[in-house]
């Protein structure tokens, strides 16, 4: 299979030209049909496997598809994304915003990158600018949440990007908080996929959790 072969929206397509991405990795190949069908998934991914655009492939087409006038990225006051990416540094959710941004050029779909250790009134005023795709770290983004700044109610897309990490670094309690404002009305259907580089009882349990009827896959 080639990218090409694919049935991407055509603005990601030309992106994914422009990046000279031609042939999915192992990961891509397995994950991308079963994403782009709607199915919730967890998958066994190494940082370095193309796990990135695995997600963020299938959330930029659907969203495209979905959502033609993308009106939740007008300028707002309350956040609303489309779709949440966790991950649980700073150094990883700036590598997804930058590949995730790559890939939404031209589209219409705007990305923003929330993460703590950095002044959160900046990232409040990008927010503001509208969002489409949410990058975050777990802490901050409950910060924002409480400071109503964040709403989730209109996230359809969640991924959980190096599930282990996150729950190695302390953000279980965060990463449930965050997961129980997408089960609260009037939050519709979500999709899920959950990232792991291992799969110890406690990631077993979180995608029990949090994923429905679920695919899993080790590439
Ligand atoms: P990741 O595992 O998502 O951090 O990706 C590792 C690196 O491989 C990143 O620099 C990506 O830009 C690159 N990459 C991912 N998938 C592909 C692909 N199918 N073709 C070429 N480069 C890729």
């Amino acid at each position: 299979t080639l990218f090409s072969e694919i049935d991407f929206c055509s603005a990601l397509s030309d992106n994914i030209k422009r990046c000279k991405y031609v042939k999915p990795t192992p990961i891509q190949r397995y994950a991308i049909p079963v994403a782009m069908a709607g199915r919730d998934l967890m998958a066994c991914a190494q940082t370095g496997s193309g796990k990135t655009a695995a997600f963020c492939f299938p959330i930029i087409s659907r969203i495209l598809k979905d959502y033609h006038h993308l009106k939740s990225s007008s300028p707002t006051m309350m956040a609303c994304p489309l779709a949440l990416i966790l991950a649980p540094t700073r150094e990883l959710s700036c590598q997804i915003h930058e590949e995730t941004k790559k890939f939404s050029y031209k589209t219409g779909v705007k990305v923003v990158v929330a993460y703590g250790g950095a002044p959160i009134v900046q990232q409040f005023r990008n927010l503001e600018k509208g969002v489409d795709i949410l990058v975050a770290t777990p802490g901050r983004l409950v910060d924002m949440i409480e400071r109503a700044k964040v709403s989730l109610r209109k996230v359809k897309y969640l991924a959980l990007d190096e599930g282990d990490r996150m729950l190695d670094m302390g953000f279980e309690p965060q990463v449930r908080k965050i997961v129980q404002q997408m089960e609260m009305p009037p939050a519709g259907v979500r999709q899920t996929m959950l990232f792991s580089a291992t799969f110890p009882t406690e990631i077993q349990r979180l995608a029990s959790d949090f994923l429905s009827n679920y695919i899993f896959l080790a590439a």
